[in-house]
């Protein structure tokens, strides 16, 4: 069986560590590789492959860099099937939907072609006699990405491009449940010419993380993974001088008003509700209509949507969404399935007992559908990152904001209505990062940046697009004057215009 392996100082390099763990296909239930779980010493020795490459790295021009992330990106375009199959066999999302991931990732390496134009600082003549200034931003050193499982390709090209062509070297620390894609796109960036220890990847656990946030020689982390963890690698990694971003869980609502187009607004909550089997930290968990007509209606034409989803394996190609990306995380939805029940909300829609034939061992669960659900009830206060979708029914538009306001999360949420006024004033005051007006999932697009606000983002930047050049240079400001501009005698007062 395959062993993955890790990426350190430009080679393939098997790790020695006696802990391992399988990698599996979530829609058999086969083992497909077996994963070892990497000791200090091999993450110090990718931290030290990194350190020994940056100031070379640091060092050439940014269009040589973007030059290498240039052909990068064409070897990625040429690879795209290879890398929607390999997230899709070890994730088990669709392939279309793969195809989705990987062309988002794509962009981001496209933006980060554009470094030289985004280093450019900013130049001041004559600040004061003969005093000239400029400021511009350099990379940090050595930084490092942790990443989740959902989106094995794109999560981790939300960072390392980016972070390379500014000019830093990198280590990744993959998810250890979808190892492959990121180890392919690995190989074509050192195919398209990016020098050895410049990306390095690591596989690992708990063991891992800690390693890298308390490394003396890792400037800045990006993170990207549930909240508990979100904030204890954020907390950990100031701690000990780090910069971080460390981006969390969900719990998005859609809000329908009255005046929706009921049909969109019910094929949009298909869309991000079940795509990804709900794997997704934009996708809608909670549908909230306003007012008990539009409530009735809405859920009279989700009910027969969520019976009739297509589910089966990513070489289905008529599958709208594939299985759950382990048995525990299969087991823990039908958990929560069963506690909405025990709750008194009404399960409309019972995805439990869902069964594939020939993939009986496959982490399967059909589409489920809550209405009636409340506040206080566990499916709605927590993250089930399944295919369930939880009907909160408002009596108006107030509750609807006050119940988005009322959650801990606020990564994203949409409004469906007709309305210009109403969604100019959801859109303006409501409290979350990244916000839909009849868009269900308004993830950015590559040169902006995407972030939730409260407890789905602990630090201070954004991630990816304008705010990850920031969070991944430092400003330097170079005031001068040559000899002539010097008037002679010590000035002892604070340097002003006088
Ligand atoms: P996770 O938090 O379990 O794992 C994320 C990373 O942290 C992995 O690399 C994992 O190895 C590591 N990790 C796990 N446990 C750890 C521990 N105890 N100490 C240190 N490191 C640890 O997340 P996941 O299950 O892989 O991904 C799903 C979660 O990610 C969901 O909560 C989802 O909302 C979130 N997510 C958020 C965004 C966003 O942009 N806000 C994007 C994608 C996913």
């Amino acid at each position: 069986m395959q062993t993955i392996q890790n990426a350190i100082g430009g080679k393939l390099v098997e790790s020695a560590s006696p802990r391992t763990q399988g990698v599996f296909n979530p829609a058999t239930g086969e083992q497909t590789a077996l994963l070892r779980l990497s000791s200090v010493d091999e993450i110090n020795a990718a931290v030290a492959s990194a350190k020994a490459a940056l100031p070379g790295w640091a060092g050439l021009p940014p269009m040589k860099r973007a030059r290498v992330l240039f052909r990068f990106k064409e070897l990625l375009d040429k690879h795209v099937d290879d890398l929607a199959r390999e997230i899709s066999r070890e994730h088990g999302k669709v392939h279309d939907d793969a195809l989705g991931e990987v062309a988002r990732g794509i962009d981001c390496v496209d933006f980060a072609c554009g470094i030289p134009h985004l280093l450019k600082g900013e130049f001041s003549r004559n600040v004061g006699p003969s005093i000239d200034s400029y400021s511009d931003r350099q990379p940090l050193g050595v930084v490092a990405g942790i990443t989740p499982f959902n989106f094995p390709a794109m999560v981790p090209m939300w960072m390392y491009p980016l972070a390379i062509a500014c000019g830093n070297t990198f280590v990744l620390k993959p998810s250890e449940r979808d190892p492959s894609a990121p180890m392919l796109a690995w190989q074509l960036f050192m195919d398209a010419g990016l020098p050895e220890g410049v990306l390095n990847i690591v596989h690992g656990d708990k063991l891992a993380v800690d390693t890298i946030l308390d490394h003396p020689d890792i400037k800045a982390v990006s993170f990207v993974g549930s909240t508990p963890i979100a904030e204890y690698v954020y907390r950990r990694g100031v701690q000990a001088g780090k910069r971080v971003q460390a981006l969390g869980g969900a719990k998005n609502h859609m809000v329908i008003l009255p005046d929706a187009d009921l049909d969109q607004a019910a094929d949009a909550l298909m869309g991000a509700g079940y795509g990804s089997a709900g794997e997704r930290c934009m996708a809608i968990s909670v549908a909230v209509p306003v007012g008990e007509k539009t409530a009735d209606a809405l859920v009279a034409k989700l009910k027969p949507r969520v019976e009739a989803l297509k589910i089966g394996p990513s070489t289905d190609k008529d599958a709208e969404m594939g299985p759950i990306v382990t048995r525990e995380a299969r087991d823990r939805i039908v958990s929560y399935i069963d506690s909405g029940v025990e709750q008194g909300a009404k399960l409309l829609v019972d995805g439990r007992g869902f069964k594939l034939q020939g993939y009986e061992n496959g982490y399967f669960v059909g589409g489920s559908l809550f209405d009636h659900v409340t506040p206080d009830m566990k499916i709605y206060r927590e993250e089930i990152f399944g295919p369930v979708l939880s009907v909160v029914r408002a009596k108006t538009y107030q509750e609807a904001v006050d119940l988005i306001h009322g959650h801990e999360y606020g990564n994203g949420t949409a409004i469906f209505t007709r309305d210009g006024d109403a969604a100019r004033e959801f859109a303006d005051k409501i409290e979350v990062g990244m916000v839909g007006i009849n868009v269900p999932l308004p993830v950015p697009v590559a040169y902006h940046s995407f972030g939730g606000w409260k407890r789905s983002l602990f630090g201070d930047h954004s991630i990816y697009g304008p705010e990850g050049v920031h969070f991944y240079t430092r400003l330097k400001t170079v005031t001068s004057r040559w000899p002539a501009g010097i008037k002679s005698g010590a000035e002892f007062t604070f340097p002003s215009l006088k």
